[in-house]
């Protein structure tokens, strides 16, 4: 296992590149930058509106076909810092029943479902159990009657595809699962993983984009408004003839949502975040992404971000802020419109649509926004 000296090399590198811009205020900041001066007071105002709130979303416990405890999960999840966990075991709350909700240390943990419908369909905020094995409408309204959170799971998983793109009341989608990255298409690199390294560098390696999932984003954002991009690790902790395929540790940091939340972290705070659409998915296992910030500005005030309707007026911009130098590529209704490098970039808005970023590093995927919608 060569797993501590790459790691710890890459993260000590990764220190001392944080570290530099705190003692130095801007001078190394704007290396790469494009057009925007630092420092900024519309970012900082953004920054300070809300509170991020980083968490992993779709895991399975030995309450469905996961291996791990909830208990063993919640220790990985706070081992790893994250604010926030949502645990979707199959068709079943029993975590949720049996007490287990709430904060294990520092990490709040949340249970949903993953009911089995027509396809997956990942269930929050719900208080009941819902009838597994129905149509997706039925299904969809049980969710919603009890004021839940419905978000379609793996939309083109290969056993389960969605295939009614006429369905109605659900509040997103999976823009992105790791585990359907990991086995459907890189099953090679899987198994390579877990034979000869079981680094968090050469998981990395999974990672690609979801074309044709965020082709049926953008499809349903323009035929119906919003619809919630969210990032699921859809972990397992399996184990296979005593190997360990996708354990939680890696899957954890492969794909992340990162929340803009307003006040404390609670369950009211993330759901509310979640169903509006406030957050960015990230592969945090690239780079720590927390700090990236998408919002409409105009001159030094923020008007809007992630998951907000802001409407159209002269000298409107759109402002990314990156933790660390990526490849930017503006998404204006599904199209490709704008390229910047750097890690910070400004981009004028000339009129209404749905703008959304998307950000690679070193040629890999690393974070996706969910749209500003722009009306007239
Ligand atoms: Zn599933
Ligand atoms: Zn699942």
């Amino acid at each position: 296992m060569n797993k501590p000296l790459t790691w710890s090399s890459l993260f000590l590198a990764k220190k001392v590149l944080l570290v530099l811009p705190l003692l130095s205020g801007c001078v190394f900041l704007p290396v790469e930058s494009q057009d925007v001066p630092c420092p900024d007071p519309a970012v900082e105002a953004a920054i300070s509106g809300y509170r991020e709130a980083v968490g992993v979303i779709h895991v399975h416990s030995v309450y469905s076909d996961g291996t791990g405890t909830v208990e063993q999960i919640a220790a990985i999840a706070e081992q790893q810092g994250l604010d926030f966990l949502i645990l979707t075991d199959h068709n079943t709350l029993r975590a949720k029943q049996e007490g287990k909700e709430g904060f294990h240390g520092k990490t709040l943990l949340l249970v949903g479902s993953e009911i089995s419908s027509e396809g997956h369909y990942l269930a929050f905020r719900i208080k009941e159990d819902v009838p597994q094995g129905k149509k997706f409408q039925p299904t969809s309204d049980a969710v919603t009657a009890g004021g839940g959170l419905g978000f379609i799971a793996h939309p083109l998983w290969h056993k389960k595809r969605w295939e009614h793109w006429g369905l109605h009341g659900f509040t997103g989608m999976e823009i992105y699962n790791a585990a359907q990255d990991a086995t459907e298409e890189n099953s090679v690199s899987l198994i390579l993983w877990t034979l000869l390294t079981g680094s968090d560098v050469s998981a990395s390696r999974w990672l690609d984009r979801p074309d044709r999932t965020l082709e049926l984003w953008d499809r349903y954002l323009a035929d119906r408004g919003p619809v919630v991009g969210i990032g699921g690790a859809d972990a397992h902790g399996l184990k296979r003839v005593g190997l360990r395929l996708g354990p939680y540790e890696t899957l954890f940091k492969l794909v992340r949502n990162h929340l803009l939340i307003s006040g404390e972290l609670t369950e009211a705070a993330v759901y509310d975040a979640l169903g509006k659409g406030r957050l960015f998915v990230a592969h945090d296992i690239l780079a720590d992404a927390r700090g990236f910030r998408f919002t409409a500005v105009k001159e030094d005030k923020v008007l809007g971000t992630m998951g907000e309707k802001v409407r159209w007026e002269p000298g409107l911009r759109l402002r990314a802020n990156l933790p660390g130098p990526g490849e930017m590529t503006l998404f204006l209704d599904g199209r490709p419109v704008e390229k910047r490098r750097g890690r910070e970039a400004a981009f004028d808005v000339k009129g209404k649509g749905i703008y959304r970023l998307e950000v690679t590093r070193k040629g890999l995927p690393w974070i996706y926004t969910n749209p500003i919608y722009v009306t007239e």
